[in-house]
């Protein structure tokens, strides 16, 4: 990783805000999937995130985080909504790329309606068509400051 002040300073937020690891519900509202490719890249041996206490998981019911990548849809509104409110709390909602944080060239889409802020409570917003996975890892630490 080439910013490991960041990944070190990640680590230990962690530990002192969930004790041991932060796990993230992926929602993938409308993305053309250049944005889960940077998150798939996470997991890779470079970037490991989960050697941070990171992991993503199937279930909102165990997740920490929400992060939302594309144009938040008319069709996956229902299950955004739904799938915020079966989270525990504390919660935190990251969106990431210029899609989930103001709805990209997609903003004006009648099928869209636009950024994840317009339905979700979003904390932190991470720019970048796709944002590389160093801004993801930094957008990953200030949420963690926030709570
Ligand atoms: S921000 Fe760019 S890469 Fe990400 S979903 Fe939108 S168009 Fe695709």
């Amino acid at each position: 990783m080439t910013d490991d002040t960041t990944a070190v300073e990640l680590e230990s937020r962690i530990r002192r805000r969930f004790r041991r690891s932060l796990h993230i519900r992926h929602l993938d509202s409308g993305s053309c999937n250049g944005c889960d490719w940077e998150l798939n890249a996470l997991l890779s041996p470079y970037y490991d995130v989960q050697r941070l206490g990171i992991d993503f998981v199937a279930s909102p019911r165990h997740a920490d985080l929400l992060l939302v990548t594309g144009v938040m849809t008319r069709n996956l509104a229902d299950a955004a909504i739904k799938t915020y409110e079966a989270m525990p709390e504390p919660r935190l909602v990251v969106a990431v790329g210029a899609c989930a944080v103001g709805g990209g060239v997609f903003a004006s889409s009648y099928a869209a309606y636009g950024s994840a802020e317009a339905l979700l409570p979003v904390d932190v917003f991470i720019p970048g068509c796709p944002p590389r996975p160093e801004a993801i890892i930094h957008g990953l630490l200030m949420a963690v400051g926030r709570l």
